[in-house]
């Protein structure tokens, strides 16, 4: 039989909370943690992988051993991050609901200190800090955490990583001796030792090893492209997916930007998070996505610790991490709390050993899947916007009273014409958009092929097949015009939609321009540029229909376009 909270002795206002939160049943970590803090006085180090509930394990027998009708700070949370912090501090307030008297702050960086004082000052039984904040507090004698009984190190794996030792010491000493001291982490890191080592003393020891239920709803897949189709493959991706719900994580915080910036501009309701963002503003992108008003969030690594989202579709991994304990933190974003999820990962060719390597770290294997096509994409998006069509909700009162109108209005549309009309309506952008996709997919037979012509030097077609490269395009703007290489690389680099075009040889001539670029966007290029207006004049571009090497110097270009018969394309 499966324990019950009240099982593990857990008392009644706690009870309230849990279940009104909705949590039945322990996990096993809850299950484990819960009755050995109550019944006994031990430090503790408690291993346990992202999601599987280690914030309740931790924080509910917390309230409980807590006096409620004391005001002294008797526990104190350590976290790596203010987000996590929040997020820790938030729990504990759910689950202490009920509790009357009992106070919870969090104390972190990045907000205002005064009102962390004046909280302070009422008294709070438990505080959840990042070490920094909680330091500058303890140098201007706003706290007095000499009578903690408990404290507790969150993710502690990353509390050293983040370079807090020095905060960690100087926090640690003006802790009673006598206290309990737990940390948990998903990892039995070198930096969990290191603390273990330093603020414990013999600790139990509890591992959550198989058992973690969230790790197993996790599917892994990766799709393998070109690093330069790595966007167009995340919008297939995503589209391919219509209720996508996910965190798309990046390496830097540049990249992170950029990203978000394209899927923004392309329509896609997304942002970014990262170090970069004021408090403000990282506050307001978590508590869109929360309650999905967003639907995609780009983020770094760091900057994602600690949001805890329960529903995510996917977590997809733009970039892989550096290494694989942080593939670990990223897919246990998802398949939390009994629901399955699924980790993708977007790799080019030289990349796959490290899927090998992730797949021997985490005991499971990858299944490599294909970037669906531009019709696959289509039809998908019909099907669910059939389907959302046929569930929306009519207001008859509202609509009734229009009703002769818009009649009269579409009466000449036959029923046919009209459902084309309106499906065209919201289903034009995708059209467009993959119009003459081309294939993403690598594989080694492409490679192959594809090696053996690059040694064969360059090819010049403007056909929109793999093996060709670059088109040619002829502009009736020049110098003249002011047309400088930046303008026209920034121009073809703001094509929405498509991921960094390869721009090759450029030329440009008093009153006409010259330019090579990748032959696949060749639509979408001439649509950048066809009717511009460039310092008064409105641009005309046509793929030109003479090419000549790329390697040609530039001084004997006259004598080039004179005398020399070139290949037609
Ligand atoms: P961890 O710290 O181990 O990464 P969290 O404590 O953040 O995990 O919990 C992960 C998710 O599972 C949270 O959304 C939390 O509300 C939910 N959860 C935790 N314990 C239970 C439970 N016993 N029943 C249902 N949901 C739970
Ligand atoms: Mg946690």
């Amino acid at each position: 039989m499966m324990n019950t909270f009240a099982d593990l002795g857990i008392n009644n206002d706690i009870l309230k909370g849990l279940s009104s939160l909705g949590f039945q049943e322990p996990t096993p970590v809850q299950e484990q943690v819960i009755p050995l803090m109550l019944e006994r006085q031990v430090d503790m180090v408690s291993l346990a992988q992202t999601g599987t509930g280690k914030t309740a394990a931790f924080g509910v027998p917390l309230i409980q051993l807590t006096n409620s009708k004391n005001k002294q700070t008797q526990g104190l949370i350590l976290c790596p991050t203010r987000e996590l912090c929040m997020q820790v501090a938030r729990d504990l307030e759910a689950f202490s609901r009920h509790v009357k008297g009992l106070r919870v702050l969090a104390v972190y960086g990045g907000a205002s200190i005064e009102q962390q004082i004046n909280a302070l000052r009422k008294g709070v039984q438990i505080i959840v800090a990042t070490p920094g904040r909680l330091n500058d507090l303890i140098n201007r004698g706003n706290v007095n955490i000499s009578g903690v009984r408990y404290v507790v190190f969150d993710e502690a794996d990353e509390m050293l990583q983040m370079g807090f030792q020095d905060e960690l010491n100087a926090i640690l000493a003006q802790t009673p001796a006598e206290k309990n001291t737990l940390l948990f982490s998903a990892t039995m890191s070198r930096e969990v030792k290191a603390i273990a080592g330093r603020y414990m003393s013999d600790p139990v020891e509890i591992t959550i090893g198989k058992r973690n239920a969230g790790a197993e709803n996790v599917h892994h897949e990766y799709y393998m492209v070109h690093a330069r189709d790595r966007y167009p493959a995340l919008k297939r991706i995503v589209d391919n997916c219509p209720d996508n719900y996910s965190i798309i994580f990046c390496r830097t915080r540049r990249e992170t930007h950029e990203v978000a910036n394209k899927l923004i501009q392309d329509g896609y309701n997304a942002d970014a998070l990262h170090g970069d963002l004021s408090q403000a503003q990282r506050d307001q992108v978590m508590k869109k996505f929360r309650c999905k008003n967003l639907q995609l969030l780009v983020a770094t690594d760091v900057a994602a610790r600690g949001l805890d989202v329960n529903d995510l579709t996917h977590v997809i991994n733009y970039n892989l991490p550096d290494d694989n304990a942080g593939y670990t933190h990223r897919s246990g974003r998802t398949g939390r709390a009994g629901r399955s999820g699924t980790s993708v990962a977007i790799i080019h060719m030289k990349e796959r050993f490290k899927i090998r390597q992730i797949e021997k770290n985490i005991k499971k294997k990858f299944k490599q899947c294909r970037i669906p096509s531009g019709a696959d994409i289509c039809k998908k998006q019909l099907v669910n916007l059939i389907d959302v069509v046929t569930k929306v909700e009519v207001d008859h009162d509202q609509i009734d009273p229009l009703y002769a109108e818009i009649s009269e209005k579409l009466g000449a549309l036959d029923r046919e014409e009209l459902i084309k009309k309106f499906i065209s309506l919201e289903f034009n952008r995708f059209l467009k958009y993959y119009k003459n996709a081309p294939d993403l997919n690598v594989d080694d037979r492409e490679k192959k092929r594809h090696g053996k012509r690059e040694h064969q030097g360059r090819e010049f077609h403007h056909n929109s097949s793999r093996k060709q490269k670059f088109t040619q395009f002829f502009l009736n703007v020049g110098r003249r015009q002011g047309i400088m290489p930046q303008g026209l690389i920034g121009k073809i680099n703001g094509i929405p939609g498509v991921g960094r075009i390869k721009v090759g040889k450029i030329e440009i001539l008093r009153n006409t321009a010259r330019l090579e670029a990748d032959s696949r966007y060749t639509p979408q290029i001439l649509a950048a540029f066809q009717h511009a207006e460039i310092n008064g004049k409105t641009v005309s571009i046509e793929v030109s229909r003479t090419n000549y090497p790329a390697s040609r110097p530039k001084h004997d270009e006259i004598r080039h376009r004179k005398g020399r018969k070139f290949k037609a394309a």
